[in-house]
């Protein structure tokens, strides 16, 4: 009775997961989804304290204590540009969680005298290797995107391939070893230490534009690792829930794969983003050519046009300009003048970035268009405003086939009339190429703070 009622919980937690990613999949149900989601894991949480015999609950309290005060400062810290990095390092506790809590079960057995099931010793031998390719994976996803003691370019060296191919056949060999013979604890640790080199080896020769795939990729593998400990602890709740969220992240690899051009067979074997970046040096593309505007005259074009599309990128969140963009929207409305935003499934450092930006500025839902539907209203879009957008805008991705981001496709900007670019230099964006649309024929630089020219464009706009 106690064990139906308990799978029974994990069942309805499992429900309340669904309907939750069902509402994270748009904006205006987003909150609600998260608080399901949250509601869900709690009684997750509370059932497997009644389920399991725990022998000491104090532990469990400091734990606790100390977890929720830990992630209340880490979320409270963290920058909405610094986003990215905390996906991916809580995506590399995921996968620890999975090696320790699969190791674990694996020492209780022998202080038990028991043998590890088959069923027990594949999901353990599994939960190490991914496990242990997921955390530090996501170790170097971090610190790479940290710009900390790793360079965030891709690091190559020779046979990259060959010797991730030797380590992870070694690892299941090994895992084969635990299968076999489940008393041989040993190969588990071992396992676990080329798997971890497996996991920084892949990740390491990743670099530039193709990060986001990898972040997303590297969620998923937390995931799996979590339904393969589920089956070490014969825990339903941790299968459905660590199922889910494999499924997911493999999803969202696939549409961000999709977004930049990538294959994600070519992902799965790490070769993306290492191609190098080649082509003209910045220099050679810009000298003498750039335009740059006032204020002033970016009001008269924009008082002639009829219809706006403004292109946030990177550069707008660390300037923080949502909120004057949308003063900017709603004055240029207030003109007859129509305003819609492009968003790239990719622009900024995580996804959904934009969207949350200008949701939480207020912005309708309405106005934020995809970018296949904004390239489509490119050719009747009078003036284009990029905003702290440099890749996401850049047309080498179509025209350099050796370029890092060649076949990203774009958002179409230079098919407007007329191009308007707010940045404070000609500097290059995440995958650190030049951008000739800064040169364009219908190009105009408008260089400065992002939010300080928002705030300089609508002065101007209400003087013209
Ligand atoms: P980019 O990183 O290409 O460019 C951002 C631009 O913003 C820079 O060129 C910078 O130029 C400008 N900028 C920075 N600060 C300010 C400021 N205060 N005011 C005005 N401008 C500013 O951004 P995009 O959004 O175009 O592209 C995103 C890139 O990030 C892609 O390569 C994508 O692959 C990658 N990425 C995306 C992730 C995601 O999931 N969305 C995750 C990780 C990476 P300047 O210094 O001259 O001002």
């Amino acid at each position: 009775m106690k064990e139906a009622l308990i799978n029974l919980s994990y069942l309805t937690a499992s429900v309340m997961f669904i309907f939750c990613l069902k509402d994270l999949a748009h904006p205006r149900t987003a909150i609600r989804g998260n608080l399901i989601g949250a509601l869900g894991m709690l009684l997750a949480i509370v059932v497997t304290l009644f389920d399991r015999n725990i022998v000491s609950y104090n532990i469990i309290i400091y734990g606790v204590i100390l977890g929720t005060i830990a992630g209340y400062i880490i979320a409270m810290k963290i920058k909405m540009t610094g986003m990215p990095q905390l996906v991916a390092i809580l995506n590399g506790f995921g996968g620890g969680a999975s090696i320790l809590v699969a190791g674990a079960a694996m020492v209780e057995t022998g202080v038990t005298g028991d043998t590890l099931l088959l069923q027990t010793s594949i999901a353990t031998a599994a939960s190490g290797i991914i496990g242990a390719v997921t955390f530090w994976g996501s170790m170097v996803a971090f610190l790479k995107l940290q710009e900390m003691w790793i360079p965030g370019n891709p690091v190559l060296f020779r046979g990259q391939h060959l010797i991730n191919l030797v380590l992870l056949l070694i690892a299941i060999g090994l895992g084969t070893w635990l299968v076999l013979d489940p008393s041989a604890h040993s190969a588990y640790w071992y396992l676990v230490i080329l798997s971890s080199i497996l996991g920084l080896l892949i990740v390491i020769p990743i670099g530039g534009a193709d990060m986001p795939v990898v972040i997303a990729l590297l969620n998923s593998y937390s995931g799996i690792a979590g339904a393969t400990t589920g089956f070490v602890l014969n825990n339903n709740g941790l299968i459905i829930a660590g199922a889910l969220v494999g499924a997911s992240g493999i999803i969202l690899s696939k549409i961000m794969c999709k977004a930049m051009n990538r294959s994600l067979t070519n992902v799965l074997f790490g070769g993306v983003g290492s191609v190098a970046a080649a082509g003209p040096g910045q220099g050679d593309i810009y000298a003498g050519k750039v335009k740059s505007a006032s204020a002033e005259e970016l009001a008269m074009i924009l008082d002639d046009a009829r219809q706006v599309m403004i292109v946030p990128g990177y550069g707008m969140a660390v300037a923080q300009a949502q909120h004057p963009v949308r003063d900017l929207t709603n004055l240029l409305e207030s003109k007859g003048i129509k305003v819609n935003f492009a968003i790239h499934p990719v622009a900024g450092r995580m996804p959904g970035h934009m969207n949350i930006l200008l949701a939480e500025a207020g912005i309708p839902y309405e106005k934020l268009k995809e970018m296949d539907e904004s390239n489509s209203m490119m050719e009747s879009t009078d003036v284009s405003i990029v905003l702290g957008a440099n890749d996401v805008v850049n047309p080498i991705a179509r025209t350099d086939p050796k370029s890092p981001i060649a076949g990203m496709p774009i958002i179409d900007v230079d098919k407007s009339r007329t191009v308007v670019i707010i940045k404070r230099s000609l500097a290059s964006g995440f995958a650190g190429i030049p951008n000739p649309l800064f040169v364009a024929d219908n190009s105009l630089m408008y260089f400065g703070d992002g939010k300080k020219a928002i705030l300089d464009l609508i002065q101007a706009v209400k003087e013209g």
